[in-house]
């Protein structure tokens, strides 16, 4: 059954960090934005949950603070890596200048906060349950979706750009005809949450013993969470052997975790997988359509650059549309409107993905010169003031964000709570 076709300035596929901040500065700029979400509520799978500093900067210039604040979050001051038992390497995220340090926040709440803002806009209608099946395209552009809702019903959406921000196996990508370039990485991520000890930091760590290695976060409010790394299609083997190999593997790497395994750990219920790999994509447009977020860049996990850069996304391209559509008589956005956008996203996207290809390798290491060769390298790095150069380039790069981007939308933000 097919409703009346719907008209649209925005059309979003995807109410992920990317499309929903997306939609929500749109609507502030009294532009109309759908943003269809094939979930039928904010409960999903766990997803990154760390905001990079200089996105918290930018939220919060955007009016999020008092939202981030009334709900609370974890600040994450530093990195600690730790290489067959010694602590070779830590990185105090005090010491950059960006004014605050990394936060971590479910993202349901994230979202959420998004969501609430966006429906103090008329323009704004985010809608669950949602589901993008296919493209509508005309003289070779893109001219909006067929959407199917959860009562069975379809609809098709008309609108002047569709987003394509339905995350790392985007169909809207496929739908396009853009095909992304897969890089596998040569390990996977198990992971569990734990409750943290109180007296466990607020450090970031990276316990690593040859080519194995956890990563230790403490999430708000009050857990660890632990991704453990596995050969690329080993689960199948580990699950066969057992959750006691599993638990043994964890306790091995990191034995301070014993205790909390033994009470909390009870089964591969209380994981969860997540595929490591790159993509990218030659071609984020066509006329009519743009991908961002996770659908036009994967990241792997690593230093937590998911969401931030599904935010700078976000920010730096809603200045860009409203012009587009303000400026254009074209029925729709096109290629080249967004052609100075994507370079620019495409460098910041580019140098993380390398940053992490080589941390990647530099984990993978299983052979005794080159964990040991690794060691030394971290060592050496740990004592030279290079190190914050090193990481702060990665950590806070996107201050690329021009504030003439931000200026619009922080005055365009009724409702959303005072800039701070
Ligand atoms: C299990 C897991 C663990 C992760 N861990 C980390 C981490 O530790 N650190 C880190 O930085 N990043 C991590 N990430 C990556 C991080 O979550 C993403 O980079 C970030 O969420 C990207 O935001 P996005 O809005 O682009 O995409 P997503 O968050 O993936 O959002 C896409 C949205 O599109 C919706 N959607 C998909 N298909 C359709 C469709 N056909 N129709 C309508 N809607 C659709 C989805 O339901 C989803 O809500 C993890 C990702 C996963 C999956």
């Amino acid at each position: 059954m097919s409703d009346a076709t719907v008209h649209t300035d925005v059309l979003i596929i995807g109410g992920g960090p990317a499309g929903a901040l997306l939609g929500q500065l749109l609507a502030r700029r009294g532009i109309s934005v759908l943003v269809a979400e094939r979930q039928t509520n904010l409960e999903r799978e766990f997803r990154g949950e760390t905001i990079a500093a200089p996105s918290v900067v930018t939220l919060r210039r955007l009016g999020f603070g008092p939202a981030l604040d009334a709900h609370g979050y974890l600040r994450t001051e530093g990195v600690t890596m730790r290489m067959e038992g010694r602590r070779v390497m830590h990185v105090d995220y005090r010491r950059f200048a960006v004014g605050t340090v990394p936060i971590d926040i479910p993202q349901p709440a994230l979202i959420g906060m998004f969501i609430d803002a966006g429906r103090t806009s008329p323009g704004f209608d985010y809608q669950f349950g949602t589901t993008f099946t296919r493209l509508v395209e005309q003289d070779g552009a893109i001219r909006g979706a067929w959407l199917r809702r959860r009562d069975g019903s379809t609809v098709e959406v008309r609108a002047r750009l569709v987003v394509g921000a339905d995350g790392r196996f985007s169909k809207v990508r496929h739908g396009a005809g853009l095909t992304a370039d897969v890089q596998q990485m040569a390990r996977d991520f198990l992971s569990f949450r734990l409750p943290r000890p109180p007296e466990w930091g607020l450090q970031a760590e990276l316990v690593i013993s040859r080519d194995r290695h956890l990563v230790v976060l403490p999430t708000w409010p009050d857990s660890l969470r632990i991704g453990a790394n596995l050969p690329k299609r080993s689960l199948g083997a580990l699950r066969k052997a057992g959750f006691d190999a599993f638990r043994s593997m964890v306790t091995g790497l990191d034995p301070r975790l014993a205790p909390l395994v033994a009470e909390h750990l009870r089964s591969w219920d209380d994981t969860s997988f997540l595929e490591i790999f790159t993509a990218e994509v030659p071609q984020w447009t066509r006329d009519g359509l743009i991908l961002i977020g996770d659908a036009s860049h994967t990241c792997t996990p690593i230093l937590g650059q998911g969401v931030n850069v599904a935010i700078q996304d976000a920010v730096c391209l809603a200045p860009v549309v409203a012009e587009a559509l303000a400026s254009g008589n074209d029925p729709v956005v096109t290629s080249a409107q967004l052609a100075d956008f994507v370079a620019r996203r495409r460098r910041h996207k580019a140098f993380v993905t390398k940053f992490q290809r080589v941390q990647e390798s530099a984990l993978a290491q299983g052979g005794t010169v080159g964990v040991l060769a690794r060691r030394a390298r971290y060592r050496l790095l740990d004592v030279l003031p290079l190190k914050y150069r090193i990481f702060g380039s990665v950590l806070n790069a996107p201050h690329e964000i021009d504030p003439a981007d931000l200026a619009e939308d922080v005055r365009a933000s009724p409702g959303v709570g005072t800039a701070d």
